[in-house]
């Protein structure tokens, strides 16, 4: 018997009895909650899977019903409608495991855990492995958008698979190619040796150091040579001027000498925040689940380095954004610079997300409060974007093979400008081959029928019953509100 659970926005049932008693359930919130409140929509019913058979049988009533779907992992997408949906939206929050093989080189994680989750798990073992370095976002969109070791994924023809080197295509359009090849249910990532202690942290500066930390930061860029030490500083907008913040890592316990142009500079923050401490502490330090994003976006380009002019138009962007902000209900502009080391790339494998060139993302984000606001910051964003672009085409800097970095594109973005030609022509022969019925297009799509209304509040308490008719109705090409027969076919479907 499958442990599947079934949820409604008004209560929960579960092993699918149609019309069974709402009994309430906050887990629904959870399951479909979102970091930006833009990202997110108001589904028929929530799918808990808590296995690849789960998964396998939910993909299968899916795809035979061609119903469309969400897949909800950490929930952290800037891009409306890519992990929400009107229809049946299937969170992995269950999906919540962490082994550590015996030798413990490797570890598979559960797609339903967050960042946080797994360094507090690896705490105190001596290892760890590289993902995402605030606690909100989810293991499943931060590794199917850049790239990571090997997989367990559901087919969409509901076929359970182990994704490596032997299936060397979707091995390779995994590490980057998101959700176009089925559902990931768990990842097995290489580990690393992690010391106890490192030394971390953000500090944040008021406008009349912005251009001291800009000069830190290029002088960072061009002198670090240790992998071990790394910064993000962000340009902070408002209408008063661009402000700055800092994350600093080191991943040993004491400062490094690349940071020492920074100490020179006074930060903002009174408690000792870069400091030494666990991975872990470091990571849950930084408190992006305190933000409240009514609507919001972001957007990116890349380069092939950083030089002082494209900083400087960096800043000059941060500026004129912030300016906007009074204006247009604008809560955040932030614009994220990631000094990578220059021979990163050189480590990457064959990935969908090209890496060659060791490709600097900048990344955009921005939020607002008003819906009415959506196309001005929508059309702002990219407009700073092409801006940017001449800038780094000017200063020869300009990353051409593909553009963007999935995890931080806004949704519109096309699968060249991801990808490149190259790379993106695979990625569609891989789908074309794996996804003949084209199942997870089903992602994309709307719910039209009025049965999935759930702003109708009768259809909506119904709206479990109702999703299992459509299924009824779509599978034998018949209308049919019987539930008897739909009862039928969800334990034909052993649900
Ligand atoms: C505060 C914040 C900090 C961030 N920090 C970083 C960072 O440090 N590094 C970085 O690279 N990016 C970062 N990002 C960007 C982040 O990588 C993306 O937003 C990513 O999509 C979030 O993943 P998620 O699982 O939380 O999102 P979700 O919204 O759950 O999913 C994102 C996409 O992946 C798909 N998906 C998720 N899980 C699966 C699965 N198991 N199988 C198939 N498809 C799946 C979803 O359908 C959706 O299309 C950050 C974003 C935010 C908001």
């Amino acid at each position: 018997m499958s442990d599947l659970k079934f949820r409604t926005p008004y209560g929960k049932n579960t092993g699918y009895q149609p019309d069974a008693p709402s009994t309430g359930d906050d887990h629904f919130d959870d399951d479909t909650h979102h970091w930006f409140q833009s990202s997110s929509q108001t589904p028929a019913c929530v799918l808990e899977v808590g296995s690849d058979d789960d998964t396998a049988i939910a993909i299968k009533v899916i795809a035979a019903s061609q119903t469309p779907f969400a897949v909800q992992s950490g929930g952290h997408v800037s891009n409306p409608g890519f992990s929400s949906t009107t229809g049946v939206h299937i969170s992995l929050r269950k999906m919540q495991q962490v082994k550590l093989s015996t030798d413990k080189t490797t570890v598979e994680l559960g797609m339903g855990l967050t960042w946080a989750d797994v360094y507090e798990e690896l705490e105190d073992t001596g290892v760890n492995v590289v993902g995402g370095r605030v606690p909100g976002p989810g293991l499943g969109g931060v590794t199917l958008g850049g790239g990571f070791s090997c997989f367990n994924l559901v087919l969409p023809n509901g076929t359970v698979t182990t994704v490596d080197t032997s299936q060397p295509d979707l091995f390779f359009a995994l590490k980057g190619g998101l959700s176009r090849f089925g559902i990931v249910t768990a990842a097995v990532y290489r580990t690393h040796r992690q010391s106890d202690q490192i030394f971390g942290g953000f500090n944040i500066y008021t406008q009349d150091k912005t251009e001291a930390i800009i000069a830190a930061t290029l002088s960072f860029y061009e002198d670090n040579t240790d992998p071990k030490a790394q910064i993000i500083t962000t340009t902070v907008g408002s209408p008063l001027g661009t402000s700055t913040l800092v994350l600093f890592f080191y991943d040993g316990p004491t400062t490094p000498p690349s940071f020492e142009q920074f100490e020179k500079i006074l930060p903002l923050t009174l408690l000792p925040n870069v400091r030494t401490q666990s991975f872990s502490s470091f990571v849950n330090g930084i408190p992006d689940q305190l933000v409240f994003n009514a609507r919001g976006t972001f957007d990116t380009l890349s380069t092939t380095s950083l030089t002082a002019g494209f900083l400087r138009a960096v800043k000059q962007e941060t500026d004129r954004m912030g300016a906007a902000m009074l204006l247009h209900s604008g809560t955040t502009v932030n614009y994220d610079i990631e000094p990578f080391l220059p021979s990163y790339g050189n480590k990457s494998t064959d990935s969908a997300y090209l890496h060659t060139g060791s490709p600097l993302p900048l990344n955009i984000y921005v939020a607002w409060l008003l819906e009415e606001e959506d196309q001005f910051w929508y059309s702002a964003i990219r407009s700073s974007i092409r801006r940017l672009k001449n800038v780094a085409a000017e200063e020869g800097i300009l990353y051409k093979v593909a553009a963007k970095y999935p995890n931080y594109a806004i949704g519109s973005t096309s699968a060249t400008a991801l990808y490149g030609t190259v790379n993106a022509k695979r990625l569609a022969r891989i789908r074309d081959e794996v996804d003949p019925d084209g199942v997870m297009r089903l992602l994309v799509l709307k719910c039209t029928s009025a049965r999935y209304d759930v702003s109708n509040p009768v259809l909506a308490r119904q709206s479990g019953a109702a999703v299992r008719r459509a299924y009824v109705y779509r599978v034998s090409g018949k209308r049919s509100d019987n539930t008897a027969t739909a009862t039928r076919f969800a334990s034909k479907q052993k649900i």
